[in-house]
């Protein structure tokens, strides 16, 4: 069985092929590019790009799911799964053992609790404002001269600046005014990055404490987030290397099970 898991992000799309033919040996594939103005073009470059770097042909794919804010626009899918569901398929896979999965993406996070099997028992999804999200990340390191990728090494967490705005267009003046003081940028970064853990860590502990925690999506690649969470929860941080495709995996994976 091959299958293919298509996740049209709001900021990144993600594709991942799950080979598992040989009994022995299941084989994955994982492609990323930028989701563009169009997610319906961008879903049929990025099948394009999974075949080629799995040396498959359109014709060895027995089955295709999409999830992701975009993924009603892709017309050759066998089946649309949501969000929270692949998210936490694909996040139990790649963090076995995890009770919690926490996944911050471009423009939403979420906190999804779930069972042994990567089945969701409950979840919270922030998608109504980017404070806590990878946006607010972009926005305001964008204030700062500095790309979200530094922002691990750049940050001064034992002299952090307050940041007490939650939203992003408000948060971005802040920095603007604390940089205008003569603030460090290191304390600044660390202040942002406390400001977004702060949110999460509050969405997390409306569930009772979990004992071990998958950390997805793009934001948890950012080093300097990673260092911030740990220190606001009490508990074993997983992140995964593939944390950004753990959507794309859950639909491929959810799919390979289904009869569509
Ligand atoms: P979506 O599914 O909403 O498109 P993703 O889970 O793909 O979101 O994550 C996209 C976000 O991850 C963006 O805000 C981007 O800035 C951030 N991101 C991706 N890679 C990194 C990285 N190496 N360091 C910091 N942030 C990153």
């Amino acid at each position: 069985m091959i299958t293919v898991g298509l996740d049209i992000g709001s900021t990144a799309a993600k594709g991942v092929l799950v080979n598992c033919s040989n009994k022995c040996r299941t084989k994955i594939y994982y492609e990323i590019m930028p989701t563009g103005w169009s997610p319906r073009t961008t879903g049929e470059e990025l099948l394009k790009r999974i075949l080629a770097s799995s040396h498959c042909s359109s014709k060895d794919i027995d089955k295709i799911a999409a999830t992701g804010y975009g993924r009603e626009t892709i017309p050759f899918t066998h089946k649309t799964i949501t969000e929270i569901t692949c998210h936490a398929r694909g996040a139990s896979y790649l963090a076995a053992g995890s009770s919690m999965v926490i996944d911050v993406g471009g423009q939403d996070s979420k906190i999804i609790k779930i069972d042994e099997k990567g089945r969701v028992l409950d979840f919270i999804m922030n998608d109504k404002c980017a404070a806590g999200t990878g946006r607010f990340l972009e926005v305001t390191s964008a204030a700062l001269g500095l790309d979200v990728s530094d922002l691990g090494n750049f940050a001064d967490f034992k002299n952090f600046a307050p940041i007490n705005s939650m939203c992003t267009v408000f948060a971005e003046t802040e920095v603007i005014g604390l940089l205008a003081k003569g603030v460090p940028k290191e304390s600044i970064v660390a202040g942002l990055l406390n400001s977004v853990c702060t949110r999460i860590a509050g969405m997390a502990c409306k569930f009772s404490r979990p004992s071990k925690v998958a950390f997805t999506g793009g934001v948890a690649l950012n080093k300097g987030i990673q260092k911030a969470l740990q220190q606001k929860l009490d508990t074993q941080i997983v992140i995964p290397q593939y944390a950004q495709f753990a959507g794309a995996l859950g639909a491929a994976l959810i799919i390979s099970e289904l009869r569509v």
